[in-house]
């Protein structure tokens, strides 16, 4: 595939540009060019292009049903696009299954946690490593985990279950962690959570982003998200419909009307 998209530039016809603060260049981790995907007849991607680049985080953007999650299940191969490449670090993974995505570096929390509830901590932790196959540095990533959620620490033997919601979250991210991604996709990590544990998320996403994790965040919270992200791209019924930086997005007019409460 050839590479003559300029980064930052708009994504398809229709979505507008906001200036964009610092425009990374090279070959991005991930790209999506006009990626369609559909679930029977409901065509819920509707020609989905971006590109995420190594050591930012990205998010994605959008009401109910914008399409968000699907985005996350068509990268991640759960959802086979119907047209359309999915690119990682470069190569076509376009038709790969969706249980090869972590063998080359990519690690999900989705929607809704799903945390093995009957599980200890420890034991969801090793969950995530299972596929990994150099289990040698294991240790130094219980101890990466640890020191990210120390929370998770001190409940280690207790059954996934029992944890709190923002417990649970931090579980769910801890467990992808452990398959070492190169892009970690955080599907609406702040659903449901009390605004305290909320920042604590988005403080965590970005301190996980300094050890040097690429991210790919799908939130609601269009404040928080577009606080932390250094760009982010708007869906609206399957489209991308604008696209910038994230601080020049929360000044953007329309986004503050549509996702910013006015
Ligand atoms: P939410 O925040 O509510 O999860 P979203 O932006 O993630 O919203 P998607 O879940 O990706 O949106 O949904 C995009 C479209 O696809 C919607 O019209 C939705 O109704 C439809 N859709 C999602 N999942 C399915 C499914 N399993 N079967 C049929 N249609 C679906």
């Amino acid at each position: 595939m050839t590479d003559d998209r300029a980064p930052g530039t708009p994504v398809s016809a229709t979505a507008t540009a906001v200036p964009a603060a610092s425009v990374p260049t090279g070959t991005p981790l991930l790209r999506l060019t006009e990626v369609h995907s559909y679930y029977g007849n409901i065509h819920a991607l509707q020609g989905i292009s971006l590109d995420v680049f190594p050591g930012e985080i990205v998010t994605l953007l959008g009401a109910n049903g914008a399409g968000k999650t699907t985005t996350l299940k068509t990268i991640h191969g759960l959802l086979r696009p119907r047209t359309g490449t999915i690119e990682f670090e470069g190569k076509d993974i376009t038709t790969m299954p969706a249980h090869d995505h972590v063998r080359i570096g990519i690690g999900q929390s989705p929607e809704g946690r799903r945390i093995f509830s009957r599980m200890s901590v420890l034991e969801n932790l090793q969950m995530g490593s299972y596929s990994r196959k150099d289990k040698g540095s294991l240790d130094d990533d219980f101890a990466r985990v640890f020191e990210l959620f120390p929370r998770l620490a001190e409940r280690r033997t207790q059954h996934g279950g029992t944890l709190s919601g923002g417990e649970q979250q931090m579980l769910a991210i801890g467990r992808a962690l452990m398959t070492r991604p190169k892009l970690l996709m955080l599907d609406e990590p702040s659903m449901g959570l009390a605004p305290i544990l909320i920042e604590l998320i988005f403080k965590i996403t970005q301190d996980i982003n300094h050890q040097g994790t690429t991210i790919l965040l799908v939130e609601q919270n269009a404040r928080m998200a577009l606080g932390v992200a250094d760009r982010a791209y708007v869906l609206q019924t399957g489209r991308i419909i604008k696209t910038g930086a994230g601080q020049a997005l929360l000044e953007d007019e329309e986004v503050r009307k549509a996702y910013l409460g006015g």
